[in-house]
């Protein structure tokens, strides 16, 4: 009885997130289809007819694809649900008495190789069919295997140790073992945060220090004016895979980088790319890193809370085709069916998300001594450049977008300074 309510709450979740997903996308999409081909006044200086109109009709390309996509992951994971295909699974690999340590590693990692092939013909497509077509895709076949490889490499370099560890704290450490694992976990993620700049990026990207001339010297008087040293400035070799351009601060303590994209060096004059790397700055130095590591672990504190009060719930297990509670089942309906339960949680995530990046704007403003005009038109120039949908719906980036829009951006840079 009781598995059956857990069942039906699920699938009223689930319905309730594709619901919403669609009718945010379509709105979304008929808002963009009335205004292509027109400009908003903001980007009058520099988006075309031309352009807005190639950017509608990526937008709508895009939207079009993430249903189609989307749709047959959801389908995929309702038929493994409604099919009893996860217990099915389990009780094969069971017959097998591999050890509840072996057996778990297998289970999970079967079940995500299952889903990562499901995915990836839809991976295939948005690379090589739809970013080709809008001019974006540097990739080949050759890079995308490759690249898919080495993070399934990784993920098995780092996911066997976490998962081995989550097993022997689930079973040996008694009912605080999720604060244990908990405390495993944060380490192992600041670990991951300490190599990824200097370790685990270069495995995808050359990264070279920033050449000098103009630009540099420009950045080194910016930063000297701010009191303030940056060990790492690299050039992201971004263009062996997309002609989309982009900037990123990484890094915690001494291993601080800033990476500016080769791609966004071709387009930006040296005073925009400086503005950009102010605003890169400005998210080091209003704390935006620490802020979201800390925000990540409140989130994963109370995820490992939740799994301790669900880890004995036999009912839970039975509504999705399980015979008996499980470390891996637990971990695997974590991994797949959670999603419809946190999907609410987005809009938060992105409004905190658009707080940081005000913040890190104004804080460009203030070191380029309160000009906004180069920021600006970078901005600008890289929604262009990147084909940013002109006409996002209002409720479609209250959800989705993680940067305010453009409109609202530039807004906020001309309002004066206090
Ligand atoms: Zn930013």
């Amino acid at each position: 009885m009781a598995s059956t309510i857990i069942l039906v709450v699920f699938l009223v979740f689930f319905f309730l997130e594709y619901s919403t997903d669609l009718t945010l996308t379509l709105l979304n999409m008929s808002y963009i289809r009335k205004r292509a081909g027109t400009v908003p006044p903001v980007y009058r200086p520099f988006v075309d007819e031309a352009t807005s109109l190639k950017a509608a009709e990526y937008a709508a390309t895009r939207s079009r694809f993430s249903l189609a996509a989307g749709g047959f992951s959801s389908l995929v994971v309702l038929v493994f649900v409604l099919g009893g295909l996860f217990g099915a699974a389990d009780r094969l690999l069971a017959s097998f008495s591999l050890g509840l340590y072996l057996h778990g590693l297998i289970y999970i990692a079967g079940v995500s190789l299952v889903f990562s092939i499901v995915g990836l013909p839809f991976a295939l497509y948005g690379q090589f069919v739809i970013e080709e077509r809008f001019g974006f895709n540097k990739m080949t076949l050759g890079l995308f295997f490759k690249d898919r490889l080495k993070s399934l490499a990784l993920s098995a370099v780092i996911g066997v140790p976490l998962l081995l560890g989550l097993f022997f704290f689930m079973e040996k450490t008694g009912p605080w073992w999720w604060l244990l694992a908990f405390g495993a976990f944060t380490l192992i993620q600041f670990v991951v945060s300490l190599l990824y700049p200097t370790v685990i990026a270069p495995l995808f990207n050359k990264f070279t220090p920033l050449p000098d001339g103009p630009l540099k010297e420009k950045i080194e008087a910016l930063l000297a004016s701010l009191n303030y040293k940056v060990r790492g400035i690299f050039v992201m070799d971004g263009s062996k895979r997309s002609r989309h351009a982009n900037a990123y601060f990484t890094g915690l303590g001494r291993v601080k980088r800033i990476v500016l994209y080769d791609t966004l060096m071709k387009t930006l004059t040296e005073d925009e790319l400086a503005a950009v790397f102010a605003h890169e700055l400005g998210h080091e130095k209003r704390a935006h890193v620490w802020k979201n590591l800390i925000a990540g672990l409140i989130g994963s504190a109370a995820v490992f809370f939740v799994l301790n009060l669900l880890l004995p719930w036999t009912p839970l297990y039975r509504a999705f085709g399980f015979t008996a509670p499980s470390y891996h089942a637990l971990l695997v309906l974590l991994g797949l069916c959670s999603g419809p339960f946190t999907f609410f949680l987005k809009p938060i995530a992105a409004a905190f998300s658009r707080k940081h990046e005000y913040e890190a704007d104004r804080f460009a403003r203030q070191a380029l001594g309160g000009d906004a005009a180069p920021l600006a038109s970078a901005l600008l120039k890289l929604s262009r450049d990147n084909l940013s949908n002109l006409h996002p719906h209002p409720l479609y980036s209250f959800v989705h977008y993680s940067h305010p829009t453009l409109p609202e951006r530039i807004a906020a840079l001309e309002k004066p300074m206090k």
